[in-house]
This record gives C-alpha cells, structure tokens and sequence, in this order.
C-alpha cells in the first residue's frame, strides 16, 4: 500500500477515538462515527500550493493533490483528470433582481458526469487504487452512482452500483452506459444504502458510501479550496463574511465543505471562515431539524421531495452537517418543492440548469432574503450541485409547456395574437 506521507490517520467525529491508516476503513468501529482524516499540515505548508502560483496548475481538483491523503492516481486524459475545478458565474441580471450587489454561482453541473459527485468519487477510485481494490460499489440516488461508474470507467476499474428503481432514468442511463453493473432495488435510497455495506462486507467490495467512506468528505472539500483561490480574492476590505448555500440530502457536501475551509485555516491561508447554510427539501429535512433543535440526534423521516438527490429518510453525515452551520454562524431553511420548482427556472434565467437538488440551494437563498437571514451587505455563494439534464421531467413540471402549431405564418400570427 502505498499513500501519501502527509495522511496521518483518522479521528472519529463523535469520541475522538484516533486511528492509523491501516486500522480502520470506513467508520468508527466503536460508535459508528464518521471518520474526520487527518493530514500533516506541518508538511502541507512547506508545500507549493498558493494562489499565486495557480496559474500554472492543472484546471481540476488534482490541482490540490498536496491537500488530498491520496497519492496521484494518473489517469492523464482520462476524465478523471477533469472532476473540479468547475466555472464560477456572477450574473448580473440574478444579482440585480435580488438586490445583491456581490452574487456568485458555481456550477457543479458542469463536472464530467454532470454532478458534485465527481469530486468525491474522483478521490475514492484514487483510494481504491492505492489499496488494489479491484471492484468499487455504492449505493446512490442516482449521482453518486454516476460519478462512481465515470470515475471507475475511466480508468479501467469496475463498479457496481445499487439505486432506487425510481432513479430519474437520465441517471440510469449515465449508470449503464459507462458500463457499471447496476442494481435496481425495490426500496429507496436507504433501503439500496444498508444492502451494499452488507454486500461489500461479504463480496470484499470496496465501499464508496457517502457519509460510511471517509474519503468522500476529502474529495468534496475541494470545493473550499476553489473558493478559496476564485472568490476570496475579491472579498479583501469586505466585513461580512462570505455566505455559502449548498443543498443538503446525507449532508456530506456541507460536511466536506466545512473541511475544506478549516484545513485553509488550520493552515493560516484564510482569516475568516465563510458561514455555511445547508438547504433541505421540507420533505426531507432530518438535519435541519435537528439544527433548529440544537441537537446531535438526528431523527429519521419519512422522505418526500421531487429533489430525487437530496431525498434521505436518515443523513449519513447529519452530526457534521448540523456542526458545520452551527461552528460558522450560518442556518438550516427549508424550501418546498413549489419554492424548488420556481428556482429551476430563475437560475436558467442566467443560462444555468440545474436539477431540482440543485436548484434547492438557489431557493434556500431567496427564502433566507425574505427572512432577512441574509442581506445585501453579504457576499453570497449558490452552488449547483447538479445539472439539469439529470432530471428531465422535473425540469418541465417547472416551466409552461411550448406550443405546437402549424408551420404557417398565418398559425405563427394567430398563436403571437392570441399570446400577447
Ligand atoms: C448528493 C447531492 C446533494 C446532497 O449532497 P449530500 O452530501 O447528500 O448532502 C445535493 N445535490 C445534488 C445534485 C446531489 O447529487
Ligand atoms: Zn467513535
């Protein structure tokens, strides 16, 4: 096994319980805890990863490979090599309708397989090859098997994946066509979650989970990092700090968010930490409940939300999500899926297409205005997780449907006549 000198180990996020790397794989084996890994950041800061020099690195996550406790897992010209490092927008237009002077959108959909996921898979496959797991296997709502089945594909390695068969059929296709061996279960995402840790357990599966593997968190977080070297440095001489929105399902993204940004300050790279605002779907809202309730108990729901990626009945990652709005002065909200539906269409205002999950984090912010949460004094962050091609038939639930016509101008008058 090879790996990298900076990978310390593991500490449990619920006892502190430490580990060597080669201890545990997946959680803590007393509790059940997520393992938060640990990185020799001694070593990291005689590193040459600075903004400065970005220039010259390569335009995806693998630019911070010193930060990752993976070694480089090759891959060149592969679309591994292309997970992250996704576009930054600030459209004018959106800002000037919300009154928001210093408006940002980052645009997750444009990873390879089209989801936040990549950047979590990405590393896991560079995990999986460093511990010569030759099949990798998860459970998903539909993304987290996409990225899986990309990542895995392009660079030759196997990968079974376990969704609800009411996956969004875009999903599955992504699925099948990169050839990963997909089961359908009959169940939700929860029920296809308990099947593969059992699976992987009695196959020697290697497990991508999100919220079980650790190293799902460390691929997530390098969207901090992009944060980091894009936006940070358009906020010196600001006051307030930088408000992030990101839509919360097992709560692992806000989880491997909030890693990001402590490692930068850890590091003594940033002075002020971004405050951090997780959006669930009011049908599928475990953590912010237990946000509002000031508690580390997360009780399960009963799941209900068209945001087919963030429908969860029990987060995996809820005590760090809940922790990681809390430790930053941010807030859980909870939209509707009417509120969902109407974001679809005002981000595609600005040209970006985001899935019902995605679009969630756009609805949390335009919620948290009318709430005076935040305000126009405040830079703020939208991300989209995913795009919307994932999900087609959401995206025409949010939209009049067009009109057929003749293909005659005296139809085209009549239909402009009748419209106007
Ligand atoms: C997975 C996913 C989320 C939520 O991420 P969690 O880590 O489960 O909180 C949000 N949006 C999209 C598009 C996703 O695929
Ligand atoms: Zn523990």
């Amino acid at each position: 096994m090879t790996q990298p000198s900076s990978f310390l180990g593991y500490t449990c996020s619920l006892c502190g319980t430490q580990y060597a790397p080669h201890e545990v794989v997946y959680v803590c084996p007393r509790d059940g805890g997520n393992l938060d890994v640990n990185l020799d950041l001694a070593a990291i800061r005689r590193s040459p990863i600075h903004p400065a020099t970005s220039a010259t690195r390569e335009p995806s996550l693998w630019r911070y490979l010193p930060l990752l406790p993976v070694a480089d897992p090759g891959g060149n010209g592969t679309p591994l090599r292309a997970a992250g490092w996704t576009p930054l927008f600030s459209p004018p237009q959106l800002a000037r309708r919300l009154g928001l002077p210093r408006l940002w959108i980052k645009d997750e959909g444009r990873n390879p397989t089209a989801s936040f996921k990549d950047r979590a898979s990405a590393v896991v496959v560079a995990r999986a090859k460093e511990i010569i797991a030759p099949v990798l296997v998860t459970a998903s709502t539909g993304n987290a098997g996409a990225a899986l089945a990309g990542m895995a594909a392009a660079v030759g390695m196997r990968s079974m994946i376990f969704a609800p068969r009411t996956a969004p059929p875009a999903k599955v296709a992504q699925l099948l066509v990169y050839g990963a061996q997909v089961i359908l279960v009959d169940g939700n995402y929860d029920s296809a979650f308990d099947l593969t840790v059992q699976a992987a357990q009695e196959y020697g599966w290697y497990c991508r989970n999100t919220g079980y593997n650790p190293f799902t968190v460390e691929g997530k977080k390098t969207a901090a990092y992009e944060i980091w070297e894009t936006i940070y440095p358009q906020l010196t001489g600001l006051q307030h700090p930088l408000c992030i929105f990101i839509s919360v399902g097992d709560g692992n993204i806000i989880s491997g968010i909030h890693k990001g940004f402590k490692d930068l300050q850890a590091l003594g790279w940033i002075d002020q930490m971004p405050r951090l605002f997780g959006v669930q779907s009011e049908g599928s809202a475990a953590i912010a409940n237990a946000w509002k309730a000031r508690s580390e108990t997360i009780q399960p729901v009963e799941s209900h939300t068209l945001a087919d990626s963030i429908s969860v009945d029990f987060p995996r990652d809820g005590i760090r999500a809940v922790r990681a709005a809390q430790q930053t002065g941010g807030a859980y909200l909870k939209v509707s899926d009417e509120a969902i539906l109407k974001a679809i269409p005002a981000l595609g205002s600005a040209g970006i297409f985001a899935e019902p999950a995605g679009a969630a984090a756009y609805a949390g912010l335009t919620s948290a205005l009318d709430q005076g949460i935040v305000d126009s004094e405040d830079p703020i962050l939208v991300i989209n997780t995913g795009s919307g091609l994932k999900d087609v038939k959401a995206a025409m639930q949010s939209v009049r449907p067009a009109p057929i016509i003749e293909p005659t101008l005296i139809a085209l008058r009549k239909h402009l006549e009748a419209t106007r």
